[in-house]
């Protein structure tokens, strides 16, 4: 199975980005009518099996669908999870020496290292390549001749689901959404 399956922006009533969503996820929601509004300009059709009364059941699902839910990251201001991949997208080089490299030659380094106190979380977080952060070691940048190319920040949730998106079958439109939210929380931060 080769084939990308799409996969669909799930929003809350508001408007905020919530998550990406399976199709058949999103197939469910419409069986149980909890889509309220539609805003993707791509839709997709999927035919299911044959029904009760003998016709094909099909679904048709809009790329970007919003629920009755709250989007429980806006509500509580959590920070989106923290992975070496999303880390790695985040920067897309190497914060010290500033290379391009392959996720296989990257490292999460803690710039406060975790030896001296230093937190796993994306402000204390850089993506190093392994040559840079054997070089950096245990030390502070401060004992190092060393410096960041670039501030580590949080991503917002929409930037978050931006990072994560690569790789994935997204369409032009979720694309926008997403930037036109990730725009507007560097605005407010
Ligand atoms: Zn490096």
């Amino acid at each position: 199975m080769t084939t990308m399956q799409p996969t669909i922006l799930k929003l809350d009533i508001s408007g905020l980005p919530v998550g990406w969503i399976t199709w058949q996820t999103a197939a469910v929601l419409y069986s149980r009518e909890r889509v309220r509004w539609e805003a993707g300009d791509t839709r997709f059709t999927f035919t299911g099996g044959v029904r009760g009364d003998g016709l094909r059941s099909s679904v048709s699902i809009s790329s970007i669908i919003a629920v009755p839910d709250k989007s429980g990251r806006y509500m509580k201001r959590a920070p989106p999870p923290l992975t070496n991949r999303a880390l790695f997208q985040r920067d897309g080089v190497c914060l010290y020496c500033g290379e391009r490299y392959p996720a296989s030659k990257l490292t999460m380094d803690h710039v406060i290292p975790k030896s001296r106190g230093g937190e796993t979380s994306w402000t204390n977080a850089a993506t190093a390549c392994k040559p840079c952060n054997t070089a950096k070691n245990d030390r502070l940048l401060s004992e190092t001749s060393m410096s960041l190319l670039a501030v580590p920040f949080v991503p917002d949730p929409a930037a978050y689901l931006l990072l994560i998106a690569s790789g994935r079958r997204i369409t032009a439109c979720q694309q926008s959404w997403l930037e036109s939210f990730a725009a507007k929380g560097k605005k407010l931060s």
